[in-house]
C-alpha cells in the first residue's frame, strides 16, 4: 500500500518537471514553444484549471500575454498527447488536470474548483465491490470518483 503511494508520488514529480515535459513534446514532434512552457508551468502551479484561469495566472505572473482561446488550444493539444486529463465541471467548463493517473477528486460546487483526493481505502473498496459486479453488455473501463462539496462556513451578511 505504502509502495503504491510512493510510486504515485514519484510519478507525479517525474512527469511534472519541465525537462520531462519537453521530452514528451519532442517525442510527439511538438516544439517547446514559450507559450506551451508558460501554460505547463501554470498548470503545475494550479494542478487543475480551465483555460480562463490559466490565462489569468500567466498574466499575473507577468509573462507574455496569451489569450484564453490560445491557452485552450495549447491545453487541448497537450491533452491529446496524454500530458493532461480533461474533466467537464458542473458549470460546463472544461478543466485540465496535470495528474494523468486514475485518482479521486473533491469538487467544490460553489467555487468550481477541484482538489485531488488520495484515499486508497476508498479506491480499494469501490474496486473490490465493482470487481464482482457485471454490467450486461459492457466491461468496466474505469472508475471516476468525485465527492461534491461546498464550503461549510457561511459568510456573514451585511
Ligand atoms: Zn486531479
Amino acid at each position: 500500500m505504502k509502495n503504491a503511494r510512493n510510486a504515485y508520488l514519484c510519478h507525479m514529480i517525474r512527469s511534472n518537471d519541465i525537462e520531462s515535459f519537453k521530452e514528451k513534446l519532442r517525442k510527439h514532434g511538438l516544439k517547446a514553444t514559450a507559450q506551451r512552457i508558460a501554460v505547463h508551468e501554470s498548470m503545475m502551479r494550479l494542478g487543475h484549471a480551465s483555460a480562463d484561469r490559466i490565462a489569468e495566472d500567466i498574466a499575473a505572473e507577468g509573462q507574455a500575454k496569451i489569450s484564453a482561446a490560445s491557452v485552450y488550444n495549447v491545453l487541448s493539444d497537450l491533452s491529446e498527447i496524454g500530458i493532461y486529463q480533461k474533466r467537464m465541471s458542473r458549470t460546463n467548463k472544461m478543466f485540465f488536470d496535470v495528474n494523468t493517473l486514475p485518482h479521486c477528486h473533491v469538487y467544490d460546487c460553489e467555487n468550481d474548483s477541484y482538489r485531488d483526493l488520495v484515499d486508497e481505502d476508498l479506491e480499494m473498496m469501490v474496486q473490490n465491490y465493482l470487481g464482482s459486479r457485471k454490467f450486461r453488455g459492457y466491461k468496466v473501463d474505469g472508475i471516476d470518483i468525485q465527492i461534491l462539496v461546498r464550503p461549510s462556513s457561511r459568510k456573514k451578511r451585511g
